[in-house]
């Protein structure tokens, strides 16, 4: 059975860099009809939020990464680490050590000046032969595990191919805390082992945690998951996404416009091909998602292409869709515009959602219909001359009297332009100026027949 995961710990929002993680194990997973799990890291007490969890869960859930186990949070499941910390002691396997954070720092300094690693030096880990120090008073032991001292950790990387780092590396690592709250390396193990995950995909930034997480699997007889870890999101300037260098959370992205169906592509195709393949839905990337073809090097975000593909997911999306998105768009904006989602904002998203890349650009739109335009000067003195004042006027008194209709406000225009002898630009771009605020539109009597009579000929009136 495949089961795959997503562990993100509740200390901000949810990253592109985890969303993707998160995509690609809910695909694998559903991928080989396996499942999916959500996990919430929380042990960093201090920086761990609800909002941070209730921003995780939103996230995922707008994502539509639905999970077949969780949220499992960490800090829920104390008794079940310290039980197998007890263990790994009973059997020789850790550790308590006493030394204290000053005693600590003073032997990394001491070796950091003679330019060796600065390693844990073992002067609690029991020995044959050895004595150890004396306990000292009132001093809480953490507990610390018994890594191998030499030896090599190799796995194969699902993503990365084979990777190798000798023991020598790493040190004996803290399993538990003063306070008896685990450290996320030992939680990790014991969490992934406990719920029976088989594919581990996460950041790249863990692989050095890897070699202490398969030497904890195989000191507790554990089957060792595979492991993925998948490159940084670089932004487009080249460097690590961060949250100062333009890394937005998922939310800031659905708050921006974005559709889901969108983002979910972007980011799937952001380290992963299927061929030449850029648009794809859900069900296409759940059928072609089987684990290979992950990128091995980090990847560039590019928010033009994002905007490309999202512009796409608007062009096909459902009208009475995109009319809730662009009510709750209007209704967030510093001035909001309170809009009933209806037939007309249907119309409305219909007409010009070809034109849009975000549901913002649509709401735009779609608020010159429920909110007065102010066409800008230069706009006005271009288009609005006295050559065609008048034919604005013949224009407005047909609109006066015509059906308010699509095609009865083309033959008002039609013949608004026979009357005074002008072409259709020279008529159609004052009046898109004078209604919209803007010469470019869609084609004017689809236009006008969405607003009422009374503010298009409020709005012609202003010349
Ligand atoms: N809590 C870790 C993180 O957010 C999870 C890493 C893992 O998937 O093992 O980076």
């Amino acid at each position: 059975m495949i089961r795959t995961r997503i562990a993100p710990s509740p200390t901000g929002f949810l990253h592109l860099g985890t969303a993707r993680t998160a995509l690609y194990s809910w695909a694998y997973a559903r991928h080989y009809g396996g499942q999916f799990v959500l996990r919430i890291e929380d042990t960093d007490v201090a920086r761990s939020t609800q909002n941070s969890v209730d921003q995780i869960l939103a996230s995922m859930s707008w994502l539509g990464l639905d999970y077949d186990a969780g949220p499992i949070y960490q800090m829920q499941r104390l008794d079940r680490y310290n039980a197998v910390v007890d263990r790994l002691i009973a059997e020789g396997k850790a550790y308590h050590c006493y030394s204290t954070p000053e005693e600590l720092e003073a032997t990394r300094e001491a070796k950091r000046a003679k330019g060796e690693k600065t390693l844990y030096d073992g002067r609690w880990r029991p020995a044959p032969g050895k004595t150890l120090p004396p306990v000292p008073h009132g001093v809480l032991p953490v507990v610390r595990f018994c890594n191998p001292p030499d030896g090599d950790v190799t796995w194969n990387d699902l993503v990365k191919g084979p990777i190798t780092i000798s023991n020598r590396e790493i040190d004996d690592l803290i399993i538990a805390r003063t306070d008896g709250v685990p450290t996320y390396n030992f939680a990790v193990v014991v969490d992934d082992w406990d719920m029976q995950i088989s594919h581990v995909f996460r950041g790249d930034e863990h692989i050095n945690n890897t070699p202490w997480q398969i030497n904890m699997f195989n000191a507790l007889g554990a089957p060792l998951p595979q492991f993925g870890h998948c490159p940084v999101i670089l932004g487009d300037d080249g460097q690590k996404l961060s949250k100062r260098r333009g890394a937005v959370s998922v939310t800031a992205y659905e708050e921006g416009g974005y559709l889901p169906e969108a983002m979910l592509n972007y980011l799937a195709r952001l380290g992963w091909s299927h061929g030449d393949e850029e648009l794809f839905n859900r069900e296409q990337l759940v059928n072609w998602f089987d684990g290979s073809h992950l990128n091995k090097s980090p990847a560039q975000w590019d928010p033009v292409k994002l905007l490309w593909v999202n512009a796409h997911y608007i062009k096909q999306a459902d009208n009475q869709r995109l009319a809730q998105l662009v009510s709750s768009q209007l209704s967030r904006q510093p001035a909001p515009v309170t809009v009933a989602a209806d037939s007309r904002l249907e119309a409305i998203c219909a007409l010009f959602k070809d034109r849009c890349d975000t549901t913002i650009a649509l709401a735009d739109w779609a608020a010159k219909f429920y909110q007065d335009v102010m066409p800008n000067a230069t706009e006005m003195t271009q288009h609005v001359t006295d050559v065609v004042r008048p034919a604005l006027q013949v224009l407005a008194g047909k609109l006066e009297s015509c059906t308010w209709d699509k095609p009865s406000i083309a033959a008002a225009i039609k013949d608004a332009l026979l009357a005074t002898g002008l072409k259709m630009p020279q008529l159609a771009m004052p009046v898109r100026v004078l209604v919209l605020g803007t010469p470019q539109t869609p084609s004017l009597d689809a236009v006008l027949a969405l607003f009422d009579r009374q503010t298009v000929i409020a709005r012609l009136g202003r010349v």
